[in-house]
């Protein structure tokens, strides 16, 4: 098995790389919040005082959004390595890693070499020909590049939703939760809950008194002082444009429904959190000027970067996303860790996004909805072979952390190779690769293990496709 920089560990490792986006823990203090970096994150001091430990300011110049995905998914890897026990009800399954363990780390299967291509048009390198997990839960890499596709899918909807005369409104589920309440508990809760409040008469006569053409849910989770935090972020489309009583009407009108659909899980919520119905301006700008966000947050980001964005005080508590978990897992948080990996255990083959049946098909043009692993496999169109690594020279990348480097280089040189090349010239003096016999049979099996590991989260993904669809019931 190829070494692996620990966290924290051997200098010189990704994690401790001054030029790179490090990880670097606040220290407790009373500096500025330290945040997720990137276009995906909340504008600082939104509710005053900083997260206990995040990645790197935002305004740090040498901060590389890319940097941190990929050394947030070195510390899921890592966390996730260990295969999860398997379900009760078939406790002789046998049990893999997490496909984010092979993610962008092995050659896909019929793969020679690792291939980096360039898109001159976005500026942007990508590799190819090797494994992807698709893991919008536990994968930094993918979960970006999927969210920041279905936020353009919600743009495009909402602007054909205003087109037809039609406003949308963004309404927040959420029920009371205590710290000593399992995730699985609360999650399995919160979902029965969501389905019986769709399949309600009474929520039925609501919708069409509001002329509720359909809905969009994304799921979300944070971790605070009070344990699990289970949230649904709710994108309700309307026939007309509503005015702001009537959206207060269809709030006060929809909360009894669900407080009685959460008590039928046994949850319970405060009427102040339990339910909140905003008006989503006309135009997606005004959303922003309403409420404040940065030029670089709308509505659409708020829907599919929820676990992204940093996490927000509510009530007064602080709240973890799950990549701040993972980071405070990075920076020695072995607690943190153990959080992470029972939020992948319990939210993998759940549907982040879904879109209630027969909007997507009235808002967007009639294509088949993409999976998950489609948007990320997706070709660009202007893109061209910039270079190839060997897959041994590739074990050296690895082993030196510059799976984003080798990408940097490639964008700085606008596609040529030359840089990376000297890269590579260094990188193999510094990390050589292994002697063919060090690699042992050991690695081998292990190999083995991940490519049948990554056939099997293909087809899992392909089935979750398929029935996601069918999963709420509007
Ligand atoms: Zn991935």
């Amino acid at each position: 098995m190829p070494a692996e920089v620990a966290p924290g560990g051997r200098g010189g490792g990704e994690l401790g790389r001054p030029e790179s986006a490090a990880l670097r823990s606040s220290g407790g203090g009373r500096t500025a919040p330290l945040v997720l970096t990137g276009k995906s994150a909340d504008p600082p001091s939104v509710d005053g005082g900083g997260v206990f430990v995040g990645i790197v300011s935002k305004n740090d110049e040498n901060s590389d959004p890319r940097a941190d995905r990929y050394l947030l998914q070195n510390v899921a890897r890592k966390l996730l390595l260990t295969p999860f026990s398997p379900p009760p009800h078939n406790p002789e399954k046998k049990m893999y890693p997490h496909a984010v363990c092979s993610c962008l780390w092995w050659l896909a299967r019929g793969a020679e070499a690792v291939e980096v291509y360039y898109s001159p048009a976005r500026g942007r390198a990508r590799y190819r020909g090797l494994m992807t997990c698709s893991s919008v839960w536990a994968c930094p890499v993918c979960a970006s590049h999927i969210t920041e596709r279905r936020a353009d899918e919600i743009r495009a909807a909402l602007a054909s939703l205003r087109d037809k005369g039609g406003s949308a409104a963004f309404a927040t589920f959420t029920v009371s939760h205590a710290h000593e309440d399992a995730l699985e508990t609360v999650l399995a809760g919160f979902l029965a809950a969501f389905r019986y409040l769709t399949s309600k008469p009474s929520y039925k006569r609501i919708r069409a008194r509001s002329g509720v053409l359909g809905f969009i849910r994304v799921l979300e989770v944070t971790h605070g002082r009070n344990g699990w935090h289970v949230h649904a972020h709710v994108l309700y489309c309307f026939s007309s444009v509503l005015s702001p009583a009537e959206v207060q009407c269809f709030e006060d009108d929809l909360y009894p429904l669900w407080e009685s659909a959460a008590a039928r899980s046994g949850l319970s919520m405060a009427r102040r959190y339990g339910l909140e119905v905003k008006q989503a301006y006309g135009s997606v700008e005004e959303y922003l000027a309403k409420f404040g966000r940065g030029p670089r947050w709308d509505i659409s980001r708020e829907m599919t970067k929820g676990h992204i964005k940093r996490g927000r005080s509510i009530a007064g508590l602080k709240h973890l996303t799950p990549w701040e978990l993972l980071a405070a897992a990075g920076a020695g948080d072995r607690h943190c860790g153990g959080l992470f990996r029972e939020y992948v255990g319990r939210f993998s083959g759940k549907a982040q996004l879904y879109w209630s049946p027969g909007l997507r098909e009235l808002l967007l043009p009639v294509t088949a909805p993409a999976t998950d692993a489609e948007l990320v496999a997706e070709a660009v169109a202007d893109e061209f072979l910039s270079g190839k690594i060997s897959s041994s020279d590739w074990e050296s990348v690895k082993r030196a952390v510059g799976r984003a480097e080798v990408l940097r280089l490639v964008e700085v040189a606008s596609g040529s190779w030359d840089m990376v090349a000297a890269y590579l010239a260094r990188v193999l003096v510094d990390f050589p690769p292994f002697a063919p016999r060090d690699r042992g049979a050991l690695s081998e099996g292990f190999r083995a293990m991940l490519v049948q590991l990554h056939v099997d989260q293909i087809e899992r993904n392909r089935w979750r496709g398929s029935v996601s669809s069918a999963e709420g019931v509007a």
